[in-house]
């Protein structure tokens, strides 16, 4: 019998099939299989790893690397200059399904240069969370790692400032203290994380303001250099990455608040961590 819908459901397959494509470009799920009758996606994870997109296997230049202080190679950078004209201002938090992201809602107004950075001025995107960290130094590997995802102002986003090399990424490792005090920007961020334990609620807004300061260490004058990747899939290469010296400190029961939330599986994220990836004859500087 011909069914009246046997023209239009190819067509609608052919259209889903072109929108997960799209998905799996952008590095948000890893693989489409079409099949007649049924669609199968697989997102990325931690736990398929083998599984990731292309680049994120065969690069040359991916991150995390485990750094050898032993081993970097001395050199003279310019200071940073943080170009900031907001410094408490309200943000907003998500659950991406792997990780927590936290954007400024005025991010124009914190304007980065200098370091030794390849392009003149610097915008901040977000940052996000690894537990433990991602990067080790000396094998060493601390609970917790942000990731300030800063792309160059002359590119129209993101997304353009990544297909032009105009994407650099600032690390800061984070220990844990038992005498160290809370940090109002900290403990906002902990308040929020009971609306965003399960992912796909989109960006909430956080209930206070909070400042960038509070998220990197005092001495931003000490730090290595790596040409690496981004750490996550499409693990895009051409990545200048500042991972600096000098730790900050949060409660435990802070760590702790930040990584109860829950993946696209359901199950809870116990790391979000990327292994090191090898060198491949990179050369880490350091001043
Ligand atoms: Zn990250």
């Amino acid at each position: 019998m011909l069914n009246q819908s046997s023209t239009w459901v190819p067509l609608v397959i052919l259209k889903l099939k072109s929108i997960l494509e799209n998905l799996e470009k952008r590095g948000d799920i890893t693989k489409v299989e079409i099949h007649t009758e049924e669609v199968i996606i697989h997102p990325w994870s931690y736990d398929s790893i083998n599984k990731w997109p292309k680049q994120c296997l065969t690069g040359k230049k991916q991150s995390p690397i485990n750094i050898n202080s032993k081993m970097v190679t001395k050199k003279y950078f310019p200071a940073f200059e943080f170009n900031i004209t907001k410094y408490s201002q309200t943000g907003i938090i998500q659950n991406n399904g792997h990780t927590v992201n936290v954007a400024f809602s005025h991010p124009e107004t914190v304007i980065i240069n200098g370091g030794g950075l390849p392009g003149v001025n610097y915008r901040l995107e977000n940052f996000n969370f690894h537990w433990g960290s991602e990067h080790t130094v000396d094998q060493e590997r601390l609970p917790l790692e942000l990731h300030f995802v800063l792309y160059e102002t002359k590119y129209a986003g993101l997304k353009n400032a990544l297909e032009n090399n105009g994407v650099v990424v600032f690390s800061v490792l984070v220990q844990t203290c038992l005498d160290c005090y809370a940090q109002n920007s900290w403990s906002t961020i902990e308040k929020q994380i009971s609306e965003i334990v399960y992912p796909g609620l989109g960006w909430v807004p956080l209930p206070n303001e909070i400042r960038i300061n509070e998220f990197l260490p005092l001495n931003l004058g000490n730090f290595y250099r790596y040409e690496g990747s981004l750490t996550t899939p499409n693990c895009n290469e051409g990545i200048v990455w500042t991972v600096f010296r000098d730790t900050i400190c949060i409660p435990p029961n802070q760590l702790q608040a930040i990584t109860r939330i829950q993946g696209n599986d359901g199950a809870n994220l116990n790391t979000t961590f990327r292994p090191v990836q090898p060198l491949n004859g990179r050369q880490v500087t350091y001043q």
